[in-house]
């Protein structure tokens, strides 16, 4: 899953766990309040119904007992109209014990709260005509009598009554005690249920929460974690590595001890990126990146500045010898073979190496410092490490203006062909000429390729400048062909990045047919190294160009990876002896033996040959008796404008190369 489709899966998750808190919420209130709403209908019911009951059980007690009073103070009175009264009293008692009874009867009643009513019924029917008795009794002023038979019969038998009422007095308030426990405990029970759902909203809301906090530190600390580390090898970047160097530059002050900040550069990493890929150019990345941690001890900074740049910072040592030392470790671990995608593959790489407090007290400038000395390593020839000193930085201000000069150099078209002759012995004609680039710079003059042509390789730029070049050199040739030089060739050097572009057909193609320059007449040169990442490849892109008619020769042949297995599987067509063999050739039996086997090697292999460097007429004599046939040199001619080339195409090459002095020529 990637990165985004993570925080997306993680952003609707937290939504429904909010969703499904806020659900159980409503829920939770919904489910309270009805259960509330319940318990307190029955709570209600419980007071109305029972108190009522009670009410009206306790007011039949009272007329009950009331009746029996009147009875029996009407017995002891003489008095008739005393008397009266009381009997209207006896009476309107039996009538609100009658009412108090029928409302009973209408209320929700218990089996055993309806049996003691009837219960009471029976008793009443059997006391009420014996306190009728009693009172026809007194109405016929029969008072002995009539108190005779209250006591006798009409009182006991209201008593057995009152008895009765009593018992439903204490059934009511039994039944209403056990109504209200009930109710009580329904709502003891609703108020759990709202605890408990109430308690499960709130752990969601916690675990919510929790989620939430989680990942909110997660992101920040990735967020964090991309700020600071490089994305490819997971090292610290260029922030978080001056913020390390500061630390360490303050308990070096403290400590009084040195501080080491190594620049490390991968030797032509371009050309892995360009002729392998960039996957591949990635892969050898992360295998330094690893090395490197590995080689220094866990306290020590490794960070990665971007492209093939690393850092490596060196804490706590009181002298130089232990920062030597890892500078050492590190160069030998990068040269170690690496495997990448089942392809075995050589490194190195160039370090700089800037010493605090020696070489500056500032974090910055022991960086800059450190990365000077790295171009310094870089342009003593690579795989090398160098110490910073302070003449260096009059040079890194100059190859900055170098570099910044480089940029306008291009639109300005200030690079030209100049074009070295070579020889054919045999024929004492010129056989062709090389094409060398040249940089006429506004102020310093002419520029070999050699103060330039790396940072052209580096940028990429040697790319567009090539091409336009290769279109001048055709025209060039195409011109002197015009002029009835028709036999002329013209060599076109090529580095690594031009030859492995996708274009280079297609320019070749377009420069030959806009020049009209048959494409015989055209040659190209390309030096070992070109080929060694990819033969296979290497030998597909030779054979699409001279598919186009034109020729392919290796260039100084002898210095670089040499392998005759290489001769026998590139389809060449010429190789360029270098000039190293030629140095002595005059005056060393085994040089003039090497040239000897190569050339022969060469008429066997049937390769064309040219070679390179003749500076005197004695390497010029020795190389004309091996059978060298074409030769190139100061000795014949140095690489020269187009138009002063024009002018020595008809020359007479052997007569005047007879009447030189025997040391290099002069044109
Ligand atoms: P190269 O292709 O081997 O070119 C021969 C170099 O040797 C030239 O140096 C030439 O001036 C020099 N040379 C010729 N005769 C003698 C001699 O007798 N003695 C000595 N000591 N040197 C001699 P230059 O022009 O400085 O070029 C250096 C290299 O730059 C070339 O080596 C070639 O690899 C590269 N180069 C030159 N022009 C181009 C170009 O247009 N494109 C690319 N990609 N590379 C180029
Ligand atoms: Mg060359
Ligand atoms: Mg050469």
């Amino acid at each position: 899953m990637t990165r985004h489709a993570r925080v997306t899966a993680w952003k609707l998750a937290l939504l429904a766990g909010f969703a499904v808190q806020l659900l159980l919420i409503v829920f939770v209130t919904a489910i309270g309040l009805q259960q509330l709403e319940i318990t307190t209908g029955k709570l209600n019911q419980v007071v109305d119904v029972h108190m009522r009951k009670q009410a009206l059980a306790r007011s039949m007690v009272i007329d009950a007992r009331e009746r029996t009073m009147r009875l029996l103070m009407m017995t002891q009175l003489d008095d008739p109209f005393e008397r009266d009264a009381l009997l209207m009293e006896f009476h309107k008692h039996g009538g609100a014990f009658v009412a108090a009874r029928q409302a009973l009867l209408a209320l929700p009643l218990t089996e055993r709260e309806r049996r003691l009513i009837a219960q009471q019924g029976e008793l009443t029917r059997q006391a009420v005509p014996l306190q009728n008795e009693v009172v026809e009794l007194l109405s016929a002023d029969r008072t002995q009598e009539a108190a005779e038979r209250v006591m006798q019969a009409a009182n006991p038998a209201q008593n057995r009554v009152l008895e009765t009422l009593a018992r439903l007095d204490a059934e009511t308030q039994r039944t209403a005690l056990a109504a209200s426990r009930q109710a009580r405990a329904e709502q003891a029970a609703a108020r759990r249920w709202i605890f408990a759902l109430a308690g499960a909203a709130l752990l969601v809301g916690v675990i919510v929460a929790a989620i939430v906090l989680y990942f909110s530190a997660r992101i920040s600390r990735e967020r964090e974690q991309l700020a600071t580390h490089d994305t490819l090898t997971g090292l610290p970047n260029r922030m978080l590595f001056m913020d390390r160097l500061e630390q360490s530059l303050i308990r070096a002050q403290r400590h009084e001890t040195l501080v080491g900040v190594m620049f490390i550069d991968l030797d032509r990493f371009k050309r892995v990126n360009d002729t392998l890929g960039h996957a591949t150019g990635d892969l050898l990345i992360c295998e330094v990146a690893r090395r490197l941690r590995q080689t220094v001890r866990a306290d020590d900074v490794v960070a990665r500045l971007g492209g093939d740049e690393f850092v490596v910072v060196i804490n706590d040592v009181a002298v130089l010898t232990p920062i030597l030392q890892v500078v050492e470790k590190v160069l030998a671990v990068v040269n170690e073979p690496y495997t990448l995608d089942g392809r075995e593959l050589i490194g190195s790489c160039s370090i700089g190496v800037s010493v605090y407090p020696v070489d500056a007290t500032e974090s910055a400038d022991l960086l800059k410092f450190a990365d000077t000395a790295m171009y310094h390593a870089k342009n003593s020839g690579r795989n090398r490490f160098q110490l910073y000193d302070a003449t260096m930085n009059a040079m890194a201000e100059e190859r900055l203006q170098l570099e910044t000069d480089l940029h306008y150099a291009k639109a300005r078209g200030e690079f030209v062909f100049h074009y070295q002759p070579q020889l054919n012995l045999e024929t004492g004609r010129l056989h062709g000429v090389e094409a060398l680039i040249r940089w006429q710079h506004p102020e310093k003059g002419l520029l070999s390729p050699a103060a330039f042509l790396g940072l052209l390789e580096e940028s990429g730029d040697i790319v567009e400048v090539g091409a336009r070049l290769l279109h001048d050199a055709c025209r060039q040739a195409a011109q002197w062909h015009a002029a009835g030089h028709a036999d002329l060739c013209v060599a076109v050097n090529l580095s690594a990045v031009e030859f492995w572009h996708d274009a280079l057909p297609d320019r070749v193609r377009e420069a030959l047919a806009l020049s009209g320059l048959p494409p015989h007449a055209l040659q190209l040169e390309l030096t070992e190294g070109i080929f060694m990442q990819d033969i296979d490849a290497a030998v597909a892109r030779i054979l699409a160009l001279k598919a186009l008619g034109i020729s392919i020769a290796v260039d100084d042949f002898g210095t670089g990876y040499s392998s005759l297995a290489h001769l026998k599987r590139l389809p060449l067509d010429v190789l360029k002896i270098d000039r190293y063999f030629v140095k002595d050739i005059h005056e060393s039996p085994f040089d003039e033996a090497l040239v000897s086997s190569i050339l022969a090697l060469c008429r066997g292999l049937d390769l064309g040959t040219v070679t390179e460097g003749i500076e005197n007429r004695a390497q010029l004599d020795t190389l004309r008796q091996l059978g060298c046939q074409i030769v190139q040199g100061y000795f014949i001619g140095r690489p020269m404008a187009a138009a002063a080339l024009t002018g020595l195409l008809d020359r007479d090459w052997l007569a005047s190369l007879e009447a030189r002095p025997g040391q290099m020529s002069i044109a």
